[in-house]
């Protein structure tokens, strides 16, 4: 069959192109079912039926085209756009991650340079542009699953090439929340699968640099994965309660102000160890960091992620306190001052966010008495809240005692009075 010219349409391929804006995915379907319609045919624009499902944000009508044969690549369009670069541009990031897991190259570029990421960039579609940057294929991954050269066998076991691929894909870079993907598998759990998951990514790292367009920001991606890992097994190796333990030390605040003191040091070791001295993204990541005292702001997370997943942090979304997850909404009932993705989370965090809470709720106290205002109106009722407050308090602070008495099973106190050790319950916003 000839290749689709331009505007070139049966009557059913123009049907099509008016169904998929309307959404019908059942209609769609039964027309590619029919020998009058090519998945690739051609508007006058040069736009595909994937592109157009793309563009309009159709995610059943991509998936659909897709399974249909639709090439996630065709570049006929007038300006040189792909079905990536309309993904982008609809800001649906499942689309875009569907047109890359489809093959989509993200490195093409429209009639004037630019690529899929940088017009998502363009258009303030920025969660579209995270899922581009932070892309790498499974195919890629599975490379390694397989002995080459003089290999007697695979650098990576095949079991562990998935539960890797979906660390090197996670675009919330919080070393919690890397710790806790690596615990959800146990396959990972493990001294030799985590030697050999660190030593690929030390690969993958090595080829993005020497890659002929190198790729500084993914590099740097795999190098602080890779340090994430060995971190993990540094644990396994010396700790009893493993990963457990790592957790608590990621999260644990210092006295003064319960800033994560081993956290901060233990990222900015992580971009320090970045093997690559000549990187310009190194020495931008260094030179932003290195005058700023432990504590102050910018953190050494706050620069790399954004280096990584063009992100700002706590610009428009409220982070999870414990894993970084964007869009917590669970706030601690007592201080209201740090938010949650889950009980869970909560839960982990207690241990070092107590000490804190406290003084988070009488600087809230502080303000409103700076409100003469409000001190008028709410004198006799905020003492109540205070009170009520510092009593809630006071129950989970000798909870945790119990908790720590009892060799630090939570479990045990579960089944007992409501005074539980997991701190205050959550105020949903
Ligand atoms: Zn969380
Ligand atoms: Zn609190």
């Amino acid at each position: 069959m000839a290749a689709p010219q331009k505007g070139d349409l049966s009557l059913s391929e123009r049907k099509i192109l008016q169904v998929i804006a309307a959404g019908d995915v059942q209609e769609a379907a039964q027309l590619l079912a029919s020998e009058e319609v090519r998945v690739n045919c051609l508007d006058e624009f040069g736009m595909t039926p994937l592109m157009h499902a793309a563009y309009k944000g159709k995610a059943d009508m991509c998936r659909l085209l897709l399974q249909h044969g639709a090439d996630v690549n065709c570049n006929q369009h007038e300006y040189g756009y792909t079905a990536l670069m309309f993904a982008g541009l609809s800001g649906r990031t499942d689309i875009t991650s569907m047109m890359l897991d489809a093959g989509a190259e993200a490195d093409h570029v429209n009639s004037v340079g630019r690529t899929a990421a940088q017009m998502a960039a363009f258009v303030g579609q920025h969660d579209c542009v995270t899922v581009i940057n932070n892309f790498f294929s499974l195919e890629k991954l599975e490379y390694y699953t397989k002995p080459h050269g003089l290999e007697r066998e695979p650098r990576l076991p095949p079991t562990l090439a998935g539960p890797l691929h979906k660390i090197i894909m996670t675009s919330n870079l919080n070393p919690v929340k890397i710790v806790m993907l690596v615990k959800e598998n146990p396959v990972l759990v493990n001294m030799a699968a985590l030697e050999k998951c660190h030593q690929v990514m030390d690969l993958l790292c090595e080829q993005c640099v020497k890659q002929q367009d190198m790729n500084e920001v993914l590099a740097m991606k795999m190098h602080y994965i890779s340090c994430v890992l060995q971190k993990c097994l540094a644990f396994l190796q010396k700790r009893d309660d493993k990963l457990d333990a790592l957790v608590k030390s990621l999260l644990k605040g210092r006295d003064s102000d319960g800033f994560p003191q081993y956290q901060e040091k233990f990222i900015r070791d992580c971009i320090r160890k970045f093997p690559y001295c000549e990187a310009t993204l190194l020495q931008e990541l260094v030179r932003s960091i290195a005058p700023v005292e432990i504590g102050n702001d910018p953190t050494a997370f706050s620069v790399l992620n954004q280096a990584i997943t063009g992100q700002m942090a706590f610009v428009d979304a409220n982070y999870c306190a414990t894993c970084g997850e964007k869009g917590a909404d669970k706030r601690c009932s007592l201080c209201k001052a740090v938010t949650y993705c889950s009980l869970s989370c909560q839960k982990l965090h207690w241990f070092a966010h107590k000490k804190m809470c406290r003084c988070l709720q009488e600087q809230d106290a502080d303000l409103e008495k700076d409100s003469p205002k409000l001190k008028d109106l709410k004198e006799d009722e905020s003492d109540l809240v205070m009170e009520t407050a510092n009593f809630l308090q006071e129950l989970c602070l000798r909870a945790e005692e119990q908790v720590a008495a009892a060799g630090g099973c939570p479990a045990e106190l579960r089944a007992g009075p409501p005074t539980s050790a997991e701190g205050p319950s959550f105020t949903q916003d």
